[in-house]
């Protein structure tokens, strides 16, 4: 059932974006977590897990990061095939980047080592939603159920909420979803400015055309884990943008 459950959710992963126009994949993985999880004593963390990060002076609803400073946040979904996440956080790692990583609450239910992997990597963890749904179609208390449910299981695996709330399948939250994401914890909602399209799987140098093409300084890419096409990119992404005298940095980094 586990492994069924992994199969089907890295199949899916495949064509579910962030974005709107984006099929939803969870639906059919079914396995609902229990909700003991919030309860479990959280284990001592090796990288302490940041708690929600506060950006005075920047909307609730963050794109972009300062324009005068030489970094960037690449973001990633974070799901899919733990050896294809291990493979780009290897390449960020290489390359002395650090990135952000929303993780799907179903996905850490499946993967949990995962965390502490992003973690000790120095990397930062964020909260993508429970099981990736249309959130700002959903009812209220369900919507909310999506965010506080993922915020338990990364409270569980890493003592922290998580530094970021992304919401699923839409680049910007609705009024409604932002007013959620508050209540759960989070002072921001995190969007983007840059779409690598990557979810799409347009081959590796289209990935990288994108990126290059449109991140500028402060910007807030979105990228996914669970793409061969992605880990190729990157290398040469950070290549090119430090080319450009840019830096991948946390997201937190970035606007803090
Ligand atoms: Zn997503």
């Amino acid at each position: 059932m586990l492994r069924a459950a992994a199969s089907a959710a890295a199949a899916g992963a495949l064509v579910a974006g962030c974005d709107p126009h984006r099929d939803e994949d969870s639906g059919t993985v079914g396995r609902e977590p229990s909700p003991s999880g919030a309860g479990q004593a959280s284990p001592a963390p090796a990288h302490a897990a940041r708690p929600p990060t506060r950006a005075p002076g920047l909307p609730v609803q963050i794109e972009h990061g300062p324009r005068g400073g030489h970094a960037v946040a690449l973001t990633f979904h974070g799901r899919g095939d733990p050896k294809l996440a291990t493979a780009l956080l290897g390449e960020a790692e290489r390359a002395g980047a650090k990135v952000t990583v929303l993780a799907v609450g179903d996905w850490l239910d499946e993967q949990p080592a995962m965390a502490r992997r992003i973690l000790d990597g120095g990397h930062e963890l964020g909260n993508h939603t429970m099981h990736h749904r249309n959130i700002c179609a959903l009812p209220a208390a369900e919507a909310y159920a999506e965010i506080s449910r993922c915020a338990d299981r990364l409270r569980a695996l890493t003592g922290s909420i998580g530094s970021w709330f992304r919401p699923s399948q839409t680049r910007r939250a609705t009024d409604l979803v932002t007013g959620l994401a508050r209540r759960a914890g989070y002072p921001h909602v995190l969007s983007y400015d840059v779409d690598s399209l990557d979810a799409n799987d347009p081959g590796a140098p289209a990935v990288q055309r994108t990126v290059l093409e449109s991140a500028r300084p402060g910007s807030v890419v979105s990228l996914h884990l669970g793409h061969a096409g992605t880990v190729a990119a990157l290398p040469p992404i950070l290549d090119g943008l430090r080319r450009r005298g840019l830096r991948a940095v946390t997201t937190t980094e970035l606007v803090t």
